[in-house]
């Protein structure tokens, strides 16, 4: 059996509105684009969307939005996938990482009140896996030492925790439509927010910091336009912004196929020793399932599953250990032990709408034939 690590679930009405794109004058962004923009504030029940090109850019554009740059710090969490960082980089702030919980993998809150100083400006919680950080705990330090909040949603549209979502206690929330991500049109993003000034601002640095985009310049009578910031090229083109149109209605039907895979493993996972699961608080968006193995097993364990046909991946090894951040912040691995540790020991199986039962069950019967020979 051939169990691919990722299979997107796009249909015929995807496509279909993208032709219809394809077949108007229009490529850039512009209606489309702005449909989009209404449909998702609508979903995340914040009040502005801005679309963009990744999830890496809103989190740039958010930092710069809000005056960070350099001599500021930026507080992140050890374990996560590089962009988290590298945007603070990028603004000439510092990253300042902090260690995780050894439950959920996520900002530990305690460690981030020890990290800051200063100069700290900014928190980056990153809803890892789809289950969402402990947003409550981490606005009442942010507001303790007024520092800003922006989220990494790259993993989390779906999520609640404690009554709250994305967006909801922080300055903006920033979402990716990467290829794999749980809304996807290829390469993208968003960044979603109450501060409709901050919305503003994103939207001018989107476009090169100028103060009309095509859509304004072109749509009827040519108009001047001006530079007013020092802006980047990051808008999203109204043929990806068509392929996600249909899919927003479809996702809570596709967390709910997930969720049918991530019991499957769930159960198998709970039966072999040596491995765990991390912990969930609250609804999870499920985006990414991860089992910690044993760390001397786990390099053995992704040859096994692959040679099997299952595909898996790693998410993450741990950031400080990556030789950038090693060669720029002089890192050690035991710097931030348990993110180290779950780095070591982590392994993703393959979870999406369309991995039927029986594959799921292939997948968790040969993961636990890895472990009871
Ligand atoms: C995918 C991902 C990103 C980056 O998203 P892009 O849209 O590719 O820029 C950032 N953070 C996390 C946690 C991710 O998984």
């Amino acid at each position: 059996m051939q169990v691919e690590f990722y299979r997107h679930a796009l249909t015929e009405e995807d496509i279909d509105a993208v032709s219809k794109v394809l077949r108007s004058v229009f490529l850039t962004t512009g209606p489309v684009a702005a449909s989009f923009e209404k449909q998702f504030s609508e979903l995340t029940g914040l009040k502005s969307t801005v679309s963009l090109n990744s999830c890496t850019g809103a989190m740039h554009l958010a930092l710069l939005a809000l005056g960070i740059g350099p001599g500021d710090e930026v507080i992140v969490p050890a374990m996560t996938f590089i962009a988290t960082a590298t945007v603070v980089t990028h603004c000439g702030a510092r990253p300042v990482l902090v260690d995780v919980e050894p439950d959920t993998a996520m900002i530990d809150p305690a460690k981030v009140e020890a990290a800051i100083t200063p100069r700290t400006k900014a928190i980056i919680p990153v809803h890892l896996y789809g289950a969402m950080a402990d947003m409550r705990t981490l606005r009442i330090i942010a507001d303790k030492h007024k520092l800003f909040l922006i989220e990494d949603c790259a993993h989390c549209i779906e999520g609640e925790r404690d009554g709250v979502r994305p967006g909801m206690l922080s300055n903006a929330a920033c979402y990716s439509f990467y290829a794999t991500k749980n809304l996807t049109c290829g390469e993208g993003g968003a960044l979603a927010t109450n501060d409709t000034k901050l919305a503003d601002q994103v939207r001018l640095l989107r476009q090169h910091g100028m103060s009309k985009e095509a859509a304004d310049r072109y749509g009827g009578n040519y108009k001047h336009w001006d530079m007013i910031a020092l802006g980047w090229k990051y808008n999203l083109n109204d043929v990806l912004s068509a392929l996600m149109i249909h899919q927003i209605p479809r996702l809570e039907k596709q967390l709910g196929e997930r969720e049918r895979v991530w019991n499957i493993y769930d159960e198998t996972c709970a039966q072999i020793p040596g491995v765990d699961v991390p912990r969930i608080a609250g609804k999870s968006a499920r985006h990414l399932y991860t089992v910690w193995v044993p760390a001397e097993k786990r390099d053995a364990c992704l040859q096994y599953m692959q040679e099997r046909g299952v595909g898996v991946a790693v998410n993450y090894r741990a950031m400080h250990t990556l030789t950038w951040f090693v060669d720029t912040f002089g890192f050690k691995a035991d710097d931030f032990p348990i993110a180290f540790e779950i780095g070591q020991r982590t392994m993703t199986l393959p979870l999406y709408p369309g991995l039927n039962s029986e594959c799921a069950q292939y997948v968790a019967k040969t993961l636990c034939k890895f472990f009871i020979k």
